[in-house]
This record gives C-alpha cells, structure tokens and sequence, in this order.
C-alpha cells in the first residue's frame, strides 16, 4: 500500500502550551487508523493540523507525495481532505436535504449520483430523511453530528478524519456510524479515526496510535496494540 498521508516531527503551541510534539504518523492508502488518548493529549489538534486548521510550528506534512504544510484548509480540501467536526460547517439556515447536497458539491458532478448517494444515507438514519426539510439550525447536537458525518461521507473524500464521531451519541447511533466507516473503508476510502474511548475504534482500523500529552507513545497494528500491557484500561472503558 502507498502512503497517503505522513506526519514527520509535527509539533504545535499554543502560545507556551505544546499540544503536540514530534509527531511522527503514517497512513496507508486505503486504511483505517485511529489515534487514541484521553482529554487534552492531542487529538483534535493533530486532525486540525492535518487539515490546515491549526498549523504546525515544526516538522513537514506529506499529502500524497506533496509537501502541504503551508497550504490553507481549502487547498487540502479540493485535493481530497475531509474533516467532520462536531456540527461546526453546518448551514443552520439550510434545510438537512440542501446541507447534503452541499456537502457533495465541492467533489462532485453528476448531481443525480448525489441525490442517489443522499437517498441511500438517508435510509441509514431515519432521523435525517424525517428531518430532510427541518432547517438545520433546529436539530439537536446529536442530529447535528450526524449530519455533519453523513456529509462529510457524502463529499466522498480521499481521506476522512473522524474527530471522535461517537462522542455524545446513543449507542445505536454509534453502531450506524461505524458500519457506515466500514462501507465507505471497502469502497477504498482512508480513514483517520480520531476516539476517546477505543473499543470500537480498534475493532475496524488496522493500525493504531495512542496519543498522551502530545506525544505518541504506543504505535502498531490496532490487534498487537490493544493487547498491549501497556495500554491504559481507561481508552478501552465506558
Ligand atoms: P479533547 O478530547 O478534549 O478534545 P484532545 O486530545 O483533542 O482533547 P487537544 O484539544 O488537541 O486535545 O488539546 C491539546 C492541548 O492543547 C490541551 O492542553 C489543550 O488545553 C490545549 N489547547 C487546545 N486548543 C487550544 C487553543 N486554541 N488555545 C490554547 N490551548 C489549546
């Protein structure tokens, strides 16, 4: 497998604050990874840097062979980045159908593709065919969140990262969400799972990263990792 993205001594402050430090991380085209670890390691600055969000102080980001780390968030996502975060990038003032919609725009041509793309995560989570013409500002942060995954799925990314998609949701939604991962995973796309808690995270990638105060300090496949005595219980409780 090629490599699709790499991290290579990635570090970020925030004023005297060092989020991350030396990271080093590869993913494999067409793999699943998830980076673990608890509150304030780093996660979600890590995600954000590698969608220009955030950017690093230290070391180079590689997006497919290419040097992206000095590029704005919209360059990384024409060229295939998604990134779903928690309701944020919704348009309350768009119906759930039109969010959609947009979410395919930007990567897509042929709308009648997407309208069929759409029907079939709709029937996935009823909750966004019920509410298909409700203005999104409307729903509740769990709606939201799924909207914000279906539609970061819809834009049919080259690269996803999922910043703890299970966070708040009712575990039936979970178990959508993760099959959903896995759908899209057989169909060839690269998924960065971003978890607290790794039960489930562990169970679909196929390499994982564990993340304390910035740093990593346990790699490999997610199977040897899980099993790893040096884990802590506290990503695989809940
Ligand atoms: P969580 O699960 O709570 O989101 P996380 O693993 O994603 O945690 P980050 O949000 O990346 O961790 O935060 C890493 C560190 O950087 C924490 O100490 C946090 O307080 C700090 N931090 C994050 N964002 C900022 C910011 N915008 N300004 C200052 N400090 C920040």
């Amino acid at each position: 497998m090629e490599t699709l993205l790499l991290l290579e001594n990635v570090s970020v402050k925030y004023g005297a604050i060092e989020a991350i430090r030396g990271i080093n991380m590869e993913i494999k085209e067409g793999s699943v990874v998830c980076l673990i670890g608890a509150n304030g390691a780093g996660k979600s600055t890590t995600v954000n840097t590698i969608a220009g969000l955030v950017k690093n102080q230290t070391g180079k980001i590689f997006y497919d062979g290419k040097d992206i780390s000095k590029w704005e968030t919209d360059e990384r996502i024409k060229s295939g980045i998604a990134i779903s975060m928690e309701g944020r990038r919704i348009f309350p003032d768009q119906t759930v159908y039109d969010n959609l919609l947009l979410g395919g725009y930007t990567r897509r041509k042929k709308i009648k593709e997407l309208k069929r793309d759409i029907d079939q995560i709709m029937d996935r989570f009823p909750i966004l065919k019920e509410r298909a013409n409700q203005l999104a500002g409307t729903l509740s942060g769990g709606q939201l969140q799924i909207l914000a995954i279906a539609r970061a799925f819809i834009a049919k990314p080259k690269l996803m990262l999922l910043d703890e998609p299970s966070l708040g949701l009712a575990p039936i939604l979970i178990k959508e969400i993760y099959k959903m991962i896995k759908d899209f995973h057989k169909e060839g796309m690269t998924i960065l799972l971003v978890e607290q808690f790794a039960q489930y995270a562990f169970s679909i990638s196929d390499y994982a990263y564990v993340l304390e105060h910035g740093k990593i300090v346990i790699e490999g496949k997610s199977e040897d990792v899980r099993n790893n005595p040096a884990l802590s219980s506290a990503y695989l409780g809940e």
